[in-house]
């Protein structure tokens, strides 16, 4: 996927978590939510931007099970911290950027050459040219259905009127 296409996925998946992660009993504090998210958005755009030196294209940096065993074993990390503290939020953080990381190969599935068993052999199974109509249609089918995904979860409404906190006017007319 190209640049653009990573951070219009990254935003629109990030969307699709706020609403989503407080429903789903992880363990992450309200608090530190918006920090794991970001961390998530800037996720989506690391493996492009840490492939130093000679480093080959989509090799290491592209690897999916490093970011999959990091996850698993932060996790464990977390039980003993019972997910809360200063450990834990740098933990949570590393686990969002990992997370990132991940949705971003998974859009770089249908562009070509991903190392799906080892490190440094990666494999074509599709290849859509950057330059295509298809491309485009690809980006914006992803975000599209992350963000009908997002707006239709009935955790949508409440989050938004929970962050609004629209009962308040009300209150104050009515004691
Ligand atoms: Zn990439």
């Amino acid at each position: 996927m190209t640049l653009d296409g990573h951070i219009k996925t990254g935003l629109a998946a990030s969307i699709l978590l706020l609403v989503k992660l407080p429903e789903a009993d992880l363990g992450i504090s309200a608090s530190i939510l918006p920090y794991v998210v970001f961390a998530f958005a800037i996720g989506n755009i690391g493996p492009d931007f840490t492939e130093f030196g000679g480093m080959r294209h989509r090799t290491h940096t592209h690897y999916p099970w490093y970011y999959v065993g990091f996850i698993s074993v932060a996790y464990q990390l977390l039980l003993p911290l019972e997910f809360v503290g200063e450990y834990a939020t740098f933990i949570w953080i590393l686990i969002g950027y990992s997370a990132g990381c991940l949705t971003h190969i998974v859009c770089d599935i249908p562009y070509g050459k991903i190392p799906y068993l080892l490190p440094n052999r990666p494999v074509t199974l599709c290849r859509i040219p950057f330059d295509s109509v298809l491309n485009r249609v690809v980006e914006h089918t992803v975000v599209a259905v992350l963000i009908v995904v997002a707006l239709a979860s009935p955790d949508a409404a409440v989050y938004f009127f929970q962050s609004q906190d629209l009962s308040a006017p009300f209150l104050a007319v009515h004691p």
